[in-house]
């Protein structure tokens, strides 16, 4: 069973570092410097891997090791490449396992899977001289998770009981110091006997990067491809919000296969802004649609585009027709900032957005369509947004304890509210609606721009009734 495990690649590292002659994994050749943005992370573990570097001062204080560093946060944001880059810096050997490798129906499999892994780590360090070895487990939370939460919980808790064990062993005077680095984004599930003092007593918090630390993971990934002159990607990280830096390693490599693909030897701005859709959305599909579900679908995404500008001005970067993935057609947008906290009325303005795909079909076909499903979903997420963050005529609200009934009139009010203001702006705007829609059923693609211009060739609007017009700051 242990050897199935390491064979069939269960310790990841040995895919990715430099494997010994002994089938053992070595030091992996990833530095600090490899990993864009996470400054406060790198900073953090820089700090709790100084007991390794610094070993005899360490004993000499009578300081107790650290054990365990625990890496919280979304996928792909970098928390096995700074488990890798810790190992480097320590010049430690690495093993890699995820927490789902240890679970097995047969009890006492997952105990021995555990101490098996230490002896290995010990092991694999003593055969290549070094002091020193991290064990990096991936998704811990399956194997950590609060003792008795699983249906088969006896081995769960077998294992999970061998684990602590294994930690509580560390000791200071070791030849080979071990250290347990351990990821997950599911830090709620983790029994707290795993995050007690002499455990996992570090956490370092690894977020999804911001715009800055975006373009840096950018740069790193487009160090070796050959760009061409016009490429920006300051302008593609200010439009990547919320991509992890695993998107952005695809979107770079969707990039240069694009050029590759047109048989070009450098990659362009071009390539990198369809890259962005399909790592977003996925890739472009052969479906034709028939010519009026074309129509529907460009009327339908001009209604998001307009109103999009109406809430944002400048904010669309394009609108496409093309389908991708589950979409038959999308805007991108490109917001001037990341923006993590939100006024009321810039909510509002999202509501807008999201009702006027459906309520431009209205519009001009006299009904909407199934097209819109989602819109809603996201309108109804962002009212009931509203409500729980205390910014309702309900105030603040305890969400666990409020009166469903009366969220849900609350939310349908708020909706209702845009809808109405929607609707009385694409009815001032049709002509623009019809032109842009005519645009992209022609050529699929409209940039923002272009939605500008025909917009502020438009009359002024006339001044409305009812609730206070939009427009964010
Ligand atoms: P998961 O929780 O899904 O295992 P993770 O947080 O461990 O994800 P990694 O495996 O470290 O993520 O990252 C996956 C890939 O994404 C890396 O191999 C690298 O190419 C890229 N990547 C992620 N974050 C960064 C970053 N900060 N800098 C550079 N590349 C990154």
């Amino acid at each position: 069973m242990v050897l199935a495990l390491y064979q069939t690649g269960a310790l990841r590292g040995a895919s990715t570092t430099k494997v010994a002659a002994s089938g053992a994994v070595s030091v992996p050749d990833v530095r600090f410097d490899d990993i864009g943005g996470q400054a406060a992370a790198k900073k953090e573990l820089m700090e709790a891997i100084e007991f390794i570097t610094r070993r005899d001062q360490i004993a000499r204080m009578g300081i107790r090791p650290l054990k365990g560093i625990l890496l919280t946060g979304p996928p792909g944001t970098g928390k096995t490449l700074l488990a890798k880059a810790a190992a480097h810096h320590t010049d430690s050997v690495f093993l890699a396992a995820s927490g789902s490798s240890f679970v097995e129906m047969y009890a006492g499999v997952g105990a021995q899977r555990v101490r098996d892994l230490f002896r290995r780590a010990r092991e694999t360090a003593r055969k290549e001289r070094k002091n020193s070895a991290i064990i990096f487990i991936d998704e811990v939370e399956v194997l950590g998770a609060r003792r008795g939460s699983h249906t088969s919980h006896m081995e769960y808790d077998q294992t999970l009981n061998e684990l602590l064990t294994q930690m509580d062993g560390i000791a200071v005077d070791e030849e080979v110091q071990v250290l347990v680095m351990a990821a997950t984004n599911r830090v709620d599930m983790m029994d707290p006997a795993l995050l007690r003092p002499g455990r996992f007593d570090r956490t370092v918090s690894v977020d999804l990067p911001d715009k800055e630390a975006r373009l840096a993971i950018l740069q790193l990934h487009t160090r070796q491809k050959p760009l061409a002159d016009d490429v920006d990607l300051e302008a593609i990280a200010r439009q990547t919000f919320g991509f992890s830096g695993a998107h952005l390693e695809s979107l770079a490599n969707e990039a240069a296969i694009l050029a590759l693909r047109e048989g070009l030897g450098q990659v362009h701005q071009r390539h990198f802004v369809e890259a962005v859709d399909k790592v977003m959305l996925g890739e472009k599909l052969d479906r034709k649609p028939t010519p009026e579900e074309k129509r529907r679908v460009a009327v339908h995404e001009a209604g998001h585009a307009l109103v999009g500008e109406w809430v944002e001005a400048g904010s669309v970067a394009t609108v496409t027709i093309t389908p991708r993935g589950q979409a038959l057609g999308y805007v991108r947008t490109h917001p001037a900032d990341d923006r993590y906290l939100h006024t009321r009325t810039a909510l509002e303005g999202r509501i807008r957005v999201a009702l006027a795909g459906f309520l431009a079909e209205e519009l001009v076909f006299g009904e909407a369509s199934t097209g819109a499903a989602n819109d809603f979903d996201q309108a109804v997420r962002l009212a009931r947004h509203i409500v729980h963050a205390g910014l309702s005529q309900l105030g603040i609200v305890d969400p666990e304890t409020l009166n469903r009934d009366l969220e849900g009139a609350v939310v349908q009010q708020i909706i209702a509210d845009q809808r109405e203001m929607v609707a009385w702006f694409l009815a001032e705007r049709r002509p623009v609606l019809e032109q842009v829609a005519e645009i992209l059923v022609d050529a699929e693609v409209a940039d923002g721009d272009q939605i500008r211009r025909l917009l502020a060739d438009a009359p002024p609007l006339p001044p409305v009734q009812g609730p206070a017009v939009p427009v964010e700051a």
